[in-house]
């Protein structure tokens, strides 16, 4: 059975104080969510170590939002894996359509992050997802088809059980403009048969795939009911305590 995830990406928000306080509001409230769900939040880098101790001990696991594409050395500014992982921290997201826009991170820098997230032990949330003008086009099969495949085909089905994916159309994120139900869904069975073909079939039905972009928890239950839908990757929701658990709580109705 394949995890079912909601995690929260709090993105550059939050001073220290404040994302101790969202943290231990989240952990508070998380152990009335389902079982069956497991939380993770992904908070800005100057936070980690810090919350690592304020979420122990709760179901709500650790995430950083990116790592360098190096392992230690002379790049200012940049963060390890290795300081990552000993913040406290297990998972990173890498490849958010942010990052991609605004950083200019590549499939090869995916790989090259991934690989060495992996590598430290930490588990890896990739997104991927399309654009307005791609969506616009009729190329969002193709174009999210082409990232899964340029970035995790260079892993092993061993790795891939270390792989979470994220759906997130770029023109769902922060808009309020949901994916519908059934668009997710048929992104979200593409992805499945694109691994399926690579991997085979067991990868394929074992790796949760979250949706993201503008879910809250009006509209979390529909988006989970879908068959090939393990979970969301929450934005702006997850800045709130109360929402990011009623998201959570969607998987109850399940
Ligand atoms: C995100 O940035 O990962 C995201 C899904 O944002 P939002 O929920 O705010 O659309």
């Amino acid at each position: 059975m394949r995890k079912k995830i909601v995690a929260g990406n709090w993105k550059m928000n939050t001073t220290v104080p404040e994302g101790i306080a969202l943290a231990k509001a989240v952990a508070e409230k998380a152990a009335q969510t389902p079982e069956k769900v497991d939380l993770i939040v992904a908070a800005p880098f100057t936070h980690l170590a810090l919350l690592a101790p304020v979420l122990e001990g709760s179901k709500v696991q650790l995430s950083a939002q990116n790592c360098a594409d190096h392992t230690s050395g002379a790049y200012t500014g940049e963060v390890s894996v290795d300081m990552l992982k000993s913040t406290g921290c297990t998972w990173t997201i890498l490849g958010h359509s942010e990052r991609r826009q605004y950083y200019g991170e590549t499939d090869e820098k995916l790989v090259e992050k991934t690989r060495l997230a992996l590598e430290a032990g930490l588990d890896v949330i990739l997104c991927v997802g399309e654009n307005l003008s791609e969506r616009e086009a009729g190329e969002h099969f193709h174009v999210v088809t082409d990232q899964i495949s340029s970035v995790l085909f260079h892993f092993s089905a061993e790795q891939m059980k270390h792989i979470v994916v994220a759906y997130e159309p770029v023109w769902a994120i922060g808009t309020g403009k949901t994916a519908t139900a059934q668009q997710a869904e048929e992104i979200h069975a593409c992805i499945r048969e694109v691994l399926g073909s690579h991997f085979g079939l067991q990868v394929a039905e074992d790796t949760t795939i979250l949706y993201g972009g503008s879910c809250k928890p009006s509209n979390a239950a529909e988006l989970f009911a879908q068959k090939d839908i393990d979970g969301g990757l929450i934005g702006g929701a997850s800045l709130k305590a109360d929402d990011f658990i009623a998201i959570a709580m969607a998987w109850q109705s399940v």
